[in-house]
């Protein structure tokens, strides 16, 4: 069955790379593209600033963006995917839920809530579940599901390879692209150059997703994982790709050699989008990852690690991912394609 694809927020950065990713999918079809009402009406090639290094495909070149209201977007669509400002998410998403839709998320509204998924196929599909509950408390006939934020999604898969040893503390030092801001985020004239050690909210983030992402769902409750985890987030002057520093104590020894391999043979799931082998480990070369050589891996859906060191209580690593595709865009389709096979769809 081909789903009948829609985006919320289909102008920005992560609305385009869902565009490239949507458009050749075979089992998606996209029929709905909105925006604020700043574009609504306007065809899409004329409103957004497209910045993917392929052209507009044609099939949306001429499109009419919508309003972003539930009243604006055709009864038929199976699934829609948010790449909205999470403000206007906040407000927006619960209105497309309440009226039937079923919706695949970015922003970062609601990703804490207890009724609400928070997943990586690859590391907590079952999380899907608590769906049920979600309907049964709100009273939706459509669905809200949320991917993490793009640096947490960088190092959870990593961190799930190495809780069979018992993770106890990560400690993580990111260096983000500038694209994760979104266009208006940050100014060439602050970044070039420069590097910013702040990132407004983002280190809340990281500690928290990761607890929910690494928690187990017993069928009615998500019970978040206990690790203790410490994040310092720094924007830096690459495009694309988010690289991190991270350090993970854990319970029972583990040497670099064990991380690697955990690492290595940690599972994947059979979906479209989904990489096989899902990390990457370089095992000879400490210079990687890097932004520019590796973040394209997998078609950007790889996690890439390396650099592994031992420490007092465990080990230190360095991982990256793209922060616009597996860390957004390919995230949502990633949790579409899930939706799509559990029948929740
Ligand atoms: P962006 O480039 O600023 O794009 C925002 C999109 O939302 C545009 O399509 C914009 O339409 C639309 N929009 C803005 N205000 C609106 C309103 N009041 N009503 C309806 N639509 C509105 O942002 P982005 O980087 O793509 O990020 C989108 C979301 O994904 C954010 O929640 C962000 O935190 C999250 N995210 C981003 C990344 C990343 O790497 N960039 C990673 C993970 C998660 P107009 O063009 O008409 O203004």
């Amino acid at each position: 069955m081909t789903v009948t694809a829609g985006i919320l927020g289909a102008t920005g950065a992560v609305g385009q790379r869902l565009i490239q990713l949507l458009e050749p999918h075979p089992d998606f079809e996209l029929a709905a593209l909105t925006a604020s009402n700043a574009s609504a009406g306007h065809p899409y090639r004329d409103v957004a600033k497209w910045r993917i290094d392929a052209p507009i495909p044609e099939s949306v070149a001429e499109t009419t963006v919508r309003r972003t209201e539930p009243d604006a977007v055709p009864d038929d669509i199976d699934l829609l995917f948010s790449s909205l400002p999470s403000s206007v998410g906040e407000r927006v998403e619960p209105a497309f839920c309440e009226a039937g839709y079923v919706v695949s998320s970015n922003s970062s509204n609601h990703r804490t809530a207890p009724d609400v998924p928070l997943t990586i196929p690859e590391v907590n599909p079952d999380h899907l579940g608590v769906l049920e509950v979600q309907q049964d408390e709100r009273g939706w006939d459509g669905a809200l599901v949320k991917n993490p934020n793009c640096s947490t999604i960088t190092m959870v898969p990593t961190l799930a390879a190495l809780d069979s040893f018992g993770l106890e503390r990560v400690t993580v030092s990111t260096l983000q692209a500038v694209s994760g801001a979104g266009y208006s985020g940050v100014s060439s004239m602050e970044i070039i150059d420069n590097a910013i050690p702040h990132i407004g909210g983002e280190e809340r983030k990281m500690e928290q997703e990761a607890c929910k992402l690494l928690g187990t769902f017993d069928g009615a409750e998500i019970d978040w994982h206990g690790v203790d985890v410490a994040a310092s987030c720094n924007r830096i002057p690459t495009l694309d790709g988010h690289l991190e520093n991270v350090w993970a104590d854990t319970r029972e020894s583990i040497t670099p050699a064990d991380a690697r391999a955990a690492m290595q043979s940690y599972s994947s799931i059979d979906l479209y989008s989904s990489p096989d082998p899902l990390i990457h480990v370089f095992d000879d070369e400490p210079d990687r990852p890097q932004p520019r050589l590796d973040r394209l891996r997998g078609d950007g859906m790889a996690v890439t690690a390396g650099g592994f060191q031992e420490t007092t209580d465990g080990v230190q690593y360095n991982c990256l991912a793209h922060n616009t595709i597996r860390g957004a865009a390919g995230a949502s389709v990633l949790n579409g394609e899930l939706l799509h096979k559990q029948g929740w769809l």
